[in-house]
This record gives structure tokens, sequence and C-alpha cells, in this order.
């Protein structure tokens, strides 16, 4: 098994922080990793347990971690952590597990949690660099039927894992409001563009990949290898402007359209936590192209596919105010993505290209085959033809400013605990003037 399943896992297993029983995301089989700031300052690393953040850094000044790992929690950031070998991270996981769930660290181990409701979290890495891939088949269909009906995935797309280098300075972490984007706008039948905000802002439902130990300059990953270069996942809301996309993207791709705010889950959800729920990468249609061989390992096929299922939810402003519930937009499964994680990390190497601990990876729009799965509102809409309808009477093609987003994920499995991704949440606000 690529990733183990082990004593971590087991369902029998209970922690002395009660409110991990039952909790729907970070029960003890779990334990994802954050930056946290207790108080005012001084982020940390952190792993959540029920709904508390116990302080690693703290742990460690206990003497009761590995010394390899002693370095690594001093930092604000998880780069040096991730950066470390696949082996001293699952020796922490097991540690930590040991630790969580035996009565004889409660004591010790108590002083250090700190209820997540009352912490700062923040980005958990220093993120070097940022690539966004479009491995979600149906979001590409999708989007491709709507600019070429007849044709709407391009040639290459069943042969070469498509991406772009996304930009790094603009990620953010849950929680941080997003500002509309002012941008150029051509409507199809207007001569030329004008300034404006963004009339047609649009999320999108994604997962992203940390990467851990990274690779030397001229060193691709070879795809067996790959998984222990992945540090873990979060969700990834790929914040969109359509109508400034549609315009600049040829014949570079996407630019001012994306770069303007990108959100991530504060929780590093390590592949280790989620070895009950990888599962066989669904085949590939009758006729479809076989990966190429660089692309192509057995294992990687056998249980290289996450058991995923990702939601986006929205609730207007009036929503909110009349003490609504979210509205449900999309309910998709991860194993929708036309490539593995392990094939997107070792095609990004495949050129020679360096990957650093701490780069993030997203996977593209993750949509689901039909209508509740849809990770866009471009498809929930069909570009803005087909509006949907709010509790409050309101409608929506695209975002307006005080709509809020929300994305969450879950696996579960029979026979095991489930765990899930925390929320990956921002609100929009309005943009500046012109
Ligand atoms: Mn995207």
């Amino acid at each position: 098994m690529i990733f183990p399943i082990d004593e971590t896992h087991n369902p029998a297993l209970t922690s002395w922080v009660e409110t991990a029983q039952g909790h729907p995301d970070f029960p003890i089989q779990n334990l994802p990793y954050a930056i946290f700031a207790p108080h005012v300052s001084d982020p940390r690393p952190g792993v959540a347990i029920g709904d508390q953040v116990l302080d690693l850094r703290g742990v460690a000044g206990l003497g009761l971690i590995d010394p390899e790992l002693v370095p690594a929690v001093q930092e604000a950031t998880l780069n040096a952590l991730l950066a470390l070998p696949v082996e001293v991270r699952r020796r922490l996981r097991t540690a930590l597990s040991a630790m969580l769930s035996s009565v004889q660290h409660e004591r010790a181990l108590r002083p250090l949690l700190h209820p997540a409701a009352a912490c700062q979290l923040g980005l958990p890495a220093a993120i070097g660099d940022y690539t966004d891939f479009y491995v979600g088949i149906h979001h590409a269909t999708n989007v491709g039927r709507l600019f070429r009906p007849d044709a709407p995935l391009l040639p290459n797309y069943k042969h070469v894992p498509i991406g772009y280098h996304g930009r790094a300075s603009s990620v953010r972490p849950s929680g941080v409001p997003l500002v509309r984007p002012n941008g150029q706008r051509k409507a199809p039948d207007a001569e030329i563009p004008d300034f404006g905000p963004s009339r047609r802002l649009d999320h999108e439902v994604e997962l992203g990949i940390w990467v851990a130990e990274g690779n030397r300059p001229g060193a691709p990953v070879p795809i067996a290898a790959a998984p222990r270069h992945i540090g873990g996942f979060c969700l990834l809301n790929d914040w969109s402007a359509r109508d400034l996309q549609a315009w600049e993207y040829q014949p570079l791709g996407p630019f001012l359209a994306k770069s303007f705010h990108t959100t991530v889950s504060p929780w590093i959800v390590t592949p280790e936590a989620l070895a009950p729920f990888w599962r066989a990468q669904p085949p590939r249609p009758e006729g479809d192209p076989d990966p190429l061989p660089y692309l192509w390992d057995d294992e990687d096929q056998r249980q290289g596919a996450l058991g995923l299922e990702l939601r986006a939810s929205l609730s207007s402003a009036g929503m909110r105010n009349a003490e609504l519930a979210p509205q449900l937009l999309s309910r998709a499964a991860a194993s929708n993505m036309y490539w593995t994680t392990a094939q997107i990390l070792t095609h990004h190497t495949s050129n020679g290209c360096n990957l650093r601990p701490g780069d993030l990876l997203g996977t593209g729009t993750i949509s689901g085959p039909t209508r509740e799965g849809y990770g866009s509102l471009l498809e929930i809409s069909r570009g803005g033809a087909e509006p949907i309808d709010l509790p409050t009477g309101e409608t929506r093609t695209f975002l307006e400013d005080g709509d809020e987003v929300v994305l969450s994920a879950r696996a579960s499995r029979e026979g095991f605990v489930g765990v899930g991704f925390g929320e990956c949440r921002a609100v929009v606000l309005p943009a500046p003037a012109p």
C-alpha cells in the first residue's frame, strides 16, 4: 500500500480530548496540521483534535517528539515540516496519535490545547509557487462546450495534464474576504473593452495539494516516488472573473482573471490520514488513450484516487440577515479527476522543473457528471443563461457583493471513522472605484 492503514486509523481509537469523538472533521484518526496563533501574534504549528488545536512547539518543549522534528516546529510556517522525509512525518503522526489517545499524557498536554474557534488560522506554508491544473474532466467538458459546442475537449486533454502557473502572492487563508476585481471587460457585441468591476465573478471547487519533499532541478520525480512528495491536501477556491477571463485568455491562458485572490482551507490533511480512503482511479472510457509510460504506475492506478465528497454552498447577505441556512450549490466526488494527484505532480517535474516544500498545486475545478455536481456557477448557470433561485427570492447567475461561498470535503468508508477538511470560506466585498 502506498499509504498504509495502521493503528492510527483504528476506528476504536478514542482521545482524552472529549470533542474528538464524533467530530465531523477532526477525530483522532485525522490529525491535520495548520499554522495557528493562540493569541494575537506568534503563529506556530498545531494539530487539530476535535474542536481544539494542540501546540506542537509546546509538545516539542516537553521532549515528546522526535529530535529531528524539533527545529521544524519552531518555525512560523510548515515548510520545514513538509521538507522532512516521509518516514519522519509518519513518525510524528504515530506519536501524536499515541499521545492524544493515552490518558497518561493528558495532564502534560492539556495546557497546550487551544480552542480552535479562538485562534487565528493562517496560511500553512510560505508558498513559493502555485500551479493550477485542469483535471476535472466534466468541468473541462462543460466549459469547453460553452465555447466550442461540437468539440468541447481539445485534442491534448486526454494525453497531457493541462495546467497554468498561478499567483502565489494572492493565496489567502479561509475567512479573508475577497474584493471583487476590476478589469477589462468586453461583451461579445461590444467593439472595444471597458474597465470596471467584474460582472461575472465565480467560484471553483478544487483540491489543493501541498508539496512535501522537493526535487532537484533537472531531476524529475518518477511516478512511483510521487506519493512521498505529497505533504497533504486542502480545499481550494480558485475565484475567477469570467468576463475578464474570456477577453484576456488568448493566446497565453489565465492571468488577471484568476490572480486577484485564491482561498485555501487552513488545515493540511495528510495523505497518511486519508489512507483508508484512497481507491482505484476509475478506468478510462473505451477508446481513450492510455497515459504515456512516465504517467503510468500500476499501484497509482490501483489506489491513486481519493474517495472524497466535495461540497460548495452559498449564502447571500440577505440570507444571513434572515438567518437562513446556506444553500447547497454542488456535491461531487473527487474521483471525477481524469488524472491522479501523483500524475499531476510527476508531470509537473517531467521537464526538470523543481518543486519545493510548501509549493501549492490545484487540481482544477472538480465537477460531477450532472448539474448537482457542477463546481462553478459558470457551469450551474450555463454561462449565465439559467439563474438559480435563493430562498430569499433572490436569483444568481454569478456572485453578488455580500455573497459568501463555503467549500467542505468529507472522506468516509464503511468500517472506518470519516474525516473532514474544515472550511474554506470567503465573502465577496465590493470592488474599489475603478
Ligand atoms: Mn481553477
